[in-house]
């Protein structure tokens, strides 16, 4: 169940996630776009956690608009203001109902569609937080649900942000979003919520 708890909890075992992977996304990144995925959220979740472990945040509501009010103020690229966009997303929908997490992530990914436009196979994050809610939907969310999606991106050619400049040349490689975005509902299901 998500709580204002369960929730931090989330956030923070996603940060350990980025830190540990941090060279690897980044590494991905350089692939296909300019090498700073990694580095990106790394200081965005540094920024998250110092927030986070202030304390005070006493709903879902008010820990997942801190956390992106943090992401968006240190991650910038494209990736900042679209994980921000979905976390402010995600704390007006827990407003709403703090105990539906399907409700919340799918809140989420319209909150990355409306501001980034990318559609299912255009080899972004998009294409993990779409599997996602579907999962989530049936309660169906499994590790393979989520490796599936991330492995995916790995044959689409990209047609939205840097890796989109290269076209043809982006196919064989994985999206760093969509792995990072794989790393955020890998802590959600670990985390048991
Ligand atoms: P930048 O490309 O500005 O350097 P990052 O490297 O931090 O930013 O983030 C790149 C990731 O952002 C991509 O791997 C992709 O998943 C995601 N992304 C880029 N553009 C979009 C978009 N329009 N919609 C959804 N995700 C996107
Ligand atoms: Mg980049
Ligand atoms: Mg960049």
């Amino acid at each position: 169940m998500l709580t204002a708890e369960t929730a931090a909890a989330w956030l923070h075992a996603f940060a350990e996630k980025i830190n540990e992977n941090k060279a690897y996304l980044s590494e991905l990144d350089s692939a296909i776009g300019d090498g700073d995925h990694g580095s990106n959220l790394a200081r965005g979740v540094q920024a998250m956690e110092e927030k986070l472990q202030a304390g005070g945040l006493e709903t879902v509501q008010d820990v997942l608009k801190t956390a992106a009010m943090a992401l968006i103020g240190k991650v910038g690229g494209a990736s900042g203001p679209l994980y921000g966009s979905a976390l402010i997303a995600m704390a007006k929908q827990a407003g709403e109902d703090e105990k539906d997490v399907a409700s919340i992530v799918k809140a989420g990914l319209d909150g990355i569609q409306k501001r980034g436009k990318a559609e299912k196979g255009e080899k972004t994050m998009v294409d993990v937080w779409v599997p996602v809610c579907e999962a989530l939907k049936s309660g169906a969310l499994t590790k393979e649900v989520i490796q599936n999606a991330v492995d995916g991106t790995k044959e689409m050619k990209a047609t939205k942000g840097r890796a989109s400049y290269l076209g043809e040349r982006s196919v064989g490689h994985l999206d760093p979003g969509a792995v990072s975005s794989g790393y955020l509902f890998e802590a959600l299901l670990e985390g048991g919520i």
